[in-house]
């Protein structure tokens, strides 16, 4: 392996501007950079369809022994991701302050093409490494929402670069989401002459909110559960009792049975909120992704744990509390499990990345790809 190839190569990325549905340059640099290692490079037409400016890139890299893993990470970046300036002060990678750095999730990237350019230089014994690199995961999965259980073998390996905490850390699990808009509606009146005869719905909103108990529902149930009221909006004016509000907000568990019970719990307290003030509300709920949950000796884990090994970190396992492309390809059949690349206070300008990090996510890469053929 080449560290300093591999640091050129996570400069070069992090320097090209690839907010979400904007990966056409990001595209291009990794299928030239795989290309040039025998990889044969698809980009597909999802592009089109969901209004990014290019697809996802999709490489197979031929191994000389049998078997075949898949290794993805994603493209795309949340902003302010453009005009990156890296550095590295004492081992360490940040942007200059004023954008994130972009170690999510351009480590995986950079990591898995400086694997797929060290197994070919090096030779020796491999399996067959696939790559996904897809658009749009920062704004709902997108990209990866596309595939279809044709796209993996069966019992294909899947290896998501794009989790942050120490790297030799794999994530087993991850949430059940759901996100919902509820619109509260009242009666509108003049507030000071007949405030009698309104009803009003921001009244109803914050009832709601109260009843919902948001916090106590944290860590309630399961293993992980979480929900939030993220948004509220409505009224007219400041003489008019609110005829209209809306809230938004989410939940998410790994237990499917935990998420329906606090998605239960949060609608019964929205619906009694509006019935006790006379008001109706409506409420719509979106799964917008499932989640997951591997054993801990899954062979998908039992293999990274090897991998791990090899390059002489110790393997331990983590549930996770975000989506990634891995909840789309693990109920497509995928054994998907996300792996951590040391990147830290990503989506934020405090972003930073350990270089020893880089490279041990690269060697874990190459190592996938070796233990697999043994
Ligand atoms: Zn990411």
């Amino acid at each position: 392996m080449n560290e300093q190839r591999l640091l050129d190569t996570f400069f070069d990325l992090v320097k090209l501007p690839c907010p979400s549905r904007h990966e056409a340059q990001a595209a291009a640099y990794c299928k030239e950079a795989l290309e040039a290692c025998g990889c044969t490079v698809e980009i597909d037409d999802v592009g089109e369809r969901i209004g990014s400016d290019t697809g996802n890139l999709y490489a197979v890299l031929p191994g000389t022994a049998p078997g075949s893993i898949v290794m993805t990470a994603h493209l795309d970046c949340v902003q302010p991701c453009e005009g990156v300036s890296p550095r590295i002060v004492d081992g360490v990678i940040r942007s200059d302050g004023t954008t994130i750095l972009g170690g999510d999730d351009k480590v995986g990237v950079a990591s898995i093409i400086e694997a797929v350019r060290s197994l070919v230089e090096e030779g020796g014994s491999y399996s067959t490494v696939k790559v996904i690199f897809s658009v749009q995961e920062e704004v709902g999965c997108c990209g990866a929402r596309e595939f279809s259980s044709g796209s993996f073998e069966p019992g294909e390996p899947c290896y998501v670069f794009d989790a942050e905490g120490d790297v030799g850390l794999v994530c087993l699990a991850a949430p059940f989401y759901y996100s919902f808009e509820a619109r509260f509606s009242g009666k509108a009146s003049h507030a000071g002459v007949a405030p009698q005869d309104g009803i009003s719905a921001i009244n109803a909103a914050a009832l709601a909110i109260e009843k919902m108990r948001l916090r106590e529902a944290l860590g309630a149930v399961g293993d992980y559960c979480a929900s939030n009221v993220g948004t509220i909006s409505g009224g007219s004016a400041n003489n008019v009792v609110a005829p209209s509000c809306t809230l938004t907000g989410e939940c998410r568990a790994i237990d499917e049975d935990a998420v329906e019970r606090v998605r239960a719990a949060m609608d019964e307290a929205m619906h009694e909120a509006a019935a006790e003030l006379g008001a109706t509300v409506e409420v719509e709920w979106d799964l917008e992704y499932r989640g997951f949950r591997l054993s801990e000796d899954a062979p998908a884990v039992a293999l990274f744990n090897r991998a791990a090994r090899r390059v002489g970190l110790e393997p331990s396992t983590v549930l996770s509390a975000g989506g990634t492309d891995a909840n789309m390809f693990v109920n497509l059949g995928v054994e998907a499990v996300v792996v951590s690349t040391g990147m830290t206070n990503f989506h934020s300008v405090d972003e930073y990345l350990k270089v020893d990090d880089l490279n041990n996510t690269a060697r874990i890469a190459i190592a996938l790809a070796r233990e697999m053929a043994v």
